[in-house]
């Protein structure tokens, strides 16, 4: 039987769907997923195991204007996972009209060489004659090699476009083993699903000033200890983590553990804390510190 194998990479603007995308494709959560724009941080690689072929999803952060150091940043990680993939994929919201932050978006397609698909998400809660006047619109601002409605939910429209990726990826081998579905070390998916508890369960600028740093993990016979400390920037930020009598803290430390338990298949024991660091988001050493490769190249050296 042929085998069909490569790297597709998923681009688009805050909140299009990426991560939901990936994480259904793949059928493991992968990559955290929440209303607010700008959760993903990091490029991650989501792997989708078939009996014909084995793709390699690249989630990346939202394509926005870069301002702070975090900013650029996660920028810079969209330009890695464009690099050298063999098809690029810009998924957009379709409940909402093209505007000038999609003609932003499509910049970094043109970037790319190899087939760019356009992928209509969210289209559950689209009505279905917006859809053709859409397609015509982005069609007109970029000669899109593939055109797929999906909805990234209800996973409405996705074996389609799996077909077509397939049909388009090189024959080629497996890149990774058949069981692995993400090249993100556990520990760096523990802290993204504290992260996202964080997110979920507090309001207004927190989840921008939040960042989760994961001090231990250990493994023990049947217990997987797992300490992990919240950088925010200031003490009123502090303070709405803790919640009343540690009640906000409690309730985001349960319900990682909980997830954290189902993903990984194991007893949990989670300790959280809080620091406050001023402005970490304009801080290249902290921000380099959020990132996986990089931790994982520091501890080889150690
Ligand atoms: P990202 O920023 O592009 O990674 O977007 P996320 O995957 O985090 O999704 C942003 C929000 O859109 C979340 O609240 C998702 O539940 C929601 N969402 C994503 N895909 C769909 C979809 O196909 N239909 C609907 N109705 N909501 C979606
Ligand atoms: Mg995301």
């Amino acid at each position: 039987m042929e085998f069909h194998s490569g790297f597709i990479a998923i681009l688009g603007r805050p909140n299009a769907g990426k991560s939901t995308l990936v994480n259904k494709l793949v059928g493991h959560k992968v990559a955290i997923v929440s209303p607010r724009p700008q959760t993903t941080r990091n490029r991650i690689q989501g792997i989708l195991n078939r009996e014909d072929a084995q793709i390699v999803l690249i989630d990346t952060p939202g394509i926005h204007r870069a301002g702070t150091a975090l900013d650029r940043q996660m920028m810079q990680e969209v330009s890695q996972a464009v690099d050298g993939v063999d098809i690029v994929s810009l998924i957009v919201d379709a409940t909402e009209d093209f505007q000038a932050a999609d003609r932003h978006a499509i910049e970094w397609v043109k970037r790319f060489s190899g087939p760019a698909y356009l992928l209509l998400n969210k289209i559950d809660r689209t009505r279905k004659d917006r859809l053709l006047p859409l397609i015509d619109r982005w069609q007109a601002a970029y000669d899109f090699e593939e055109i797929f409605p999906v909805s990234a939910l209800t996973g409405e429209g996705t074996a389609e476009l799996v077909g077509s990726w397939i049909r388009r990826l090189p024959e080629h081998p497996a890149y990774f083993p058949a069981d692995q579905y993400t090249d993100q070390p556990e520990r760096f998916l523990a802290a993204e699903i504290i992260r996202e508890k964080a997110i979920l369960l507090t309001r207004d600028e927190l989840p921008y000033a939040v960042a989760v740093l994961v001090d231990d993990f250990e493994e023990g016979e049947k217990l997987l200890k797992i300490r992990a400390t919240f950088y925010v920037e200031r003490e009123g930020q502090k303070g709405i983590l803790i919640g009343r009598g540690g009640s906000m803290m409690k309730e985001i430390g349960t319900a990682a553990r909980k997830e954290l338990e189902k993903l990984l298949g194991v007893k949990i024991f989670l300790e959280l804390f809080v620091k406050v660091q001023a402005n970490w988001r304009g801080n290249r050493a902290m921000v380099k510190q959020l990132d996986w490769r990089w931790q994982l190249e520091k501890m080889s050296e150690e």
